[in-house]
């Protein structure tokens, strides 16, 4: 029987607060948004919301309710397969919200919607179209399920006027049915991304890899190389933390070094930029990188 390994020291970190951090606090009260890093309790918090160099300040906002029909093994999201109807208003609110908010980047992402027909995908669109509308300063990134493999949904999305568009392939191929739902697939994945792609040749596309899964090495490089073929241009690679008892236990952690080596790997390989570590999630400083990598 696999044993939950100890948690090794560089996971263990105190949140750190930047510089735009108390501010962007501060705004975020009365403006009615739930923040994946507040509510993930994100130990990027500091980095994301302070910004960095650029002062390119990042958070993640979910969309669609807080009850998603599928059950990933590695996710804490509540599993409802009727789940709250959408709220119509949200779009509009949301946009609102973000405009009077002090942010830079902002990052939507959202419960899977397979009760729904469009899998929320003119809900998703309808978000950034506003946002655009009301402060088109702020950059968009879009992190969408694969809408059942709907590639109408992902065109919907892709042509809204967001700057980045993300799926997660979440891990490599032979794991996949073990951690993701069963609904999801690492085809079906790969044909979302090259999708956005194919719709919208210009569009920035973005994944992410969790590792400490049971994956090994020559998995991982397999994975990347699927990824450049289907001409992703971001990756980010980060440490599976189990949120409870009741999820897929750790199968080991990743070190540093490692995360390191992915790095230079990926970068050696042609993505536009590549973020690892052990802490990093799928949004990490995403404006900062954006900011340096794809805008210089
Ligand atoms: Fe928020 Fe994502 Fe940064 Fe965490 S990594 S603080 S969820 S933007
Ligand atoms: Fe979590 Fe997304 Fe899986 Fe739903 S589809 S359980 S939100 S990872």
């Amino acid at each position: 029987k696999l044993k939950q390994p100890r948690l090794p020291s560089w996971l263990k970190t105190d949140i750190p607060a930047g510089q735009n951090f108390g501010k962007i606090k501060k705004d975020l009260r009365g403006l009615k948004l739930h923040t994946v890093c507040e509510e993930a309790r994100c130990p990027n918090i500091g980095d994301c919301w302070g910004g960095g160099e650029h002062q390119t300040a990042t958070a993640t906002i979910m969309l669609m309710g807080d009850e998603c029909t599928r059950g990933c093994r590695f996710c804490s999201v509540k599993t409802n397969r009727a789940p709250k109807p959408l709220d119509p208003h949200e779009p509009e609110h949301t946009a609102e919200a973000i405009k009077r908010w002090g942010l830079d980047y902002v990052v939507l992402t959202s419960v899977d919607r397979d009760d729904m027909p469009d899998g929320g995908s003119s809900h998703f669109a309808e978000t950034i179209s506003k946002i655009k509308l009301k402060a088109p300063h702020i950059l968009v990134e879009c992190l969408t399920g694969d809408f059942g493999g709907s590639l109408d949904c992902v065109k919907t999305v892709a042509l809204s006027g967001l700057d980045v568009y993300a799926h997660n392939i979440e891990t490599v191929e032979a794991l996949t049915p073990y951690v993701r739902d069963r609904r999801a697939g690492f085809r079906q994945s790969l044909s979302v991304l090259k999708h956005v792609k194919a719709v919208k040749p210009d569009m920035i596309t973005k994944t992410s890899i969790m590792l400490g899964c049971g994956e090994t090495d020559d998995e991982v490089l397999e994975t990347l190389k699927e990824l450049r073929k289907a001409d992703v241009d971001c990756v980010t690679l980060g440490q599976y933390m189990r949120p409870t008892k009741r999820h897929m236990k750790v199968h080991e952690y990743v070190t540093p070094e490692k995360f390191k080596h992915w790095e230079t790997q990926g970068m050696a390989m042609g993505f536009k930029y590549v973020a690892s570590g052990p802490l990093v999630r799928s949004s990490y400083k995403a404006g900062e990188f954006f900011i340096s990598n794809i805008l210089k």
